[in-house]
């Protein structure tokens, strides 16, 4: 399959170098070919964005939500076949790859319902005769930069409200996803999305930082690492230019001994091992009262060494590779380094057959919080536990990271969820449910080093991809 770029209405091949996307579960096989763009097709998709901004701006709330409403049943319409896509390009299972394709169609109809929402505010004033309206307005050309791991969904929950609220786009989407980022470019401009109103570039660092650079971007929202998160916001600092970056995580879940263990360890395998732990919500961290450390680790162990890892568009599999053999090499690194500091696997130690990048669902009984896992994101199907004493120590070990996305804590007493809710220092916290899983009508994102700026997703979107202006509204003399 050929992808092009989308640059003021026309699809181009792109000037840039030439690349493949290939199958994780089977690296030998091409997914999608196609070409970087330009540096000076990077400046054509900004003006573009740039000439077409007022007039999007202008046009009718109701009539930018229709747009994604149409692209939204284009969307559900092809959820099977591109879910199928999904699966072969970055290698989660086949159900969850189609579940994202419908989510991103959710989301493009949630974004169009905000036509129908407030929107804005009305205040009274001292002088006679006056009211103070404070209305919203689109903030101009947003650059959107997304990650891998959820190839259409996260470019879902930056592209619907950045148009839906009157922004053009231009957008780089993870030069290992290229397929589905094309599949949702062709969804919105088949809806009748104007030309230059969404312009899509392909393309690495490079073509990202040209984003992030340009005087004619006006706001970059970002998602993907902590590193080049931060490096992102630097640069938009120095330029004073709006940032809004979701970032890594490495999210704990806290089991507590009068919680029910069965269920525990389940939720505790799905967010560890679903999407083969790369999710920025995935759990990566245990901490278990140590009154139940051996049943609840022994749960979890035996679930994982039982899971059904291999190809993702096989019915059954449960788990599928990791997305390219460099995270492949960071994962098994990392749980090597982990054992020679003093991990005990407890599941995970063989490996898995076959020539993608897979590798086991691991469980690592960790010698305490000093070794590197602790603190470092690996991004793959690892959990690693410590134990506590309580519910006090289990916070304060949840605490001590860098990170601060997401969370759980599975117990049966409100009082100690209560407690979880005031101590915990995450941007999303699941009581009873596991570290992963977002609605999109209500704010996502993190804390600390995982997010900067305004949250995501629901009405906290418009944080961002609005700014307000005050109007003092006087009768006339
Ligand atoms: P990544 O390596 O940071 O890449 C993210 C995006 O930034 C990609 O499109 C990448 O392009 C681009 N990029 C790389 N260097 C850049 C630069 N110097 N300037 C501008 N753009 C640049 O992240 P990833 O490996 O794709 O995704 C996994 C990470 O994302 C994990 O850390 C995960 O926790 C995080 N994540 C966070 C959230 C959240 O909401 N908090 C959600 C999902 C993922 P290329 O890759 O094409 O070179």
């Amino acid at each position: 399959m050929d992808v092009l770029n989308l640059i003021g209405g026309r699809w181009v091949e792109g000037e840039g170098e030439e690349f493949a996307d290939t199958n994780p579960a089977r690296p030998g096989e091409v997914v999608a070919r196609g070409r970087f763009a330009s540096a000076a097709e990077v400046e054509r998709a900004v003006a573009a964005a740039r000439s077409a901004a007022p007039g999007w701006a202008a046009t009718p709330h109701h009539a930018r939500a229709a747009v994604l409403v149409a692209a939204a049943d284009l969307v559900d319409a092809s959820a099977d076949e591109w879910g199928a896509e999904l699966a072969r390009e970055e290698g989660k299972t086949l159900p969850e790859a189609v579940a994202e394709v419908r989510g991103a169609a959710r989301i493009l109809r949630y974004h169009a319902g905000e036509a129908d929402r407030e929107s804005g505010e009305i205040f009274a004033s001292p002088r006679p005769g006056e009211n103070v309206l404070v209305v919203r307005k689109p903030v101009g050309v947003a650059g959107l930069i997304t990650p891998f791991n959820f190839p259409i969904v996260i470019p879902a929950w930056k592209i619907a409200p950045a148009l839906g609220y009157g922004n053009t786009v231009v957008w780089k989407p993870s030069s290992l996803v290229p397929l589905l980022a094309y599949r949702l470019a062709q969804a919105l401009t088949s809806a009748g999305l104007p030309d230059g109103v969404l312009n899509l570039v392909y393309g690495e660092a490079e073509v990202g930082s040209a984003i992030v650079d340009h005087p004619g971007v006006d706001a970059v929202s970002f998602t993907g690492s902590t590193a080049v998160g931060r490096a992102v916001i630097a640069r938009c600092g120095e330029l004073g230019k709006p940032v809004q970056t979701e970032m890594g995580g490495k999210n704990a879940s806290i089991v507590l001994a009068d919680a029910d263990l069965e269920h525990a360890a389940e939720q505790v395998c799905l967010g560890a091992f679903r999407s083969t732990g790369q999710k920025c919500t995935a759990t990566s961290r245990l901490i278990v009262a140590s009154q139940v450390a051996d049943e609840l680790l022994e749960r979890v162990a035996d679930r994982a060494a039982r899971l059904v890892v291999g190809d993702p568009l096989e019915s059954g599999v449960e788990m599928g590779p990791l997305v390219s053999s460099a995270a492949r090499d960071r994962v098994t690194s990392g749980v090597a380094q982990a054992v020679e500091e003093g991990a005990k696997p407890l599941a995970g130690t063989s490996p898995v057959d076959g020539q993608g990048w897979f590798v086991p669902p691991t469980v690592l009984d960790l010698p305490g919080i000093g070794v590197d896992y602790w603190h470092t994101e690996l991004f793959g199907p690892v959990v690693g536990a410590v134990r506590a004493s309580g519910v006090e120590e289990a916070l304060e070990l949840a605490n001590l990271s860098d990170h601060g996305l997401s969370a759980a804590i599975f117990t049966r007493d409100l009082g100690v969820a209560l407690r979880a809710v005031e101590g915990l220092d995450v941007g999303v916290l699941h009581i009873n449910s596991e570290s992963a899983g977002t609605f999109p009508y209500v704010p996502f994102g993190g804390v600390k080093q995982s997010g900067f700026g305004p949250k995501e997703q629901g009405r906290a979107a418009r944080e961002f991809f609005t700014h307000t202006m005050t109007v003092y509204l006087g009768a006339p003399a």
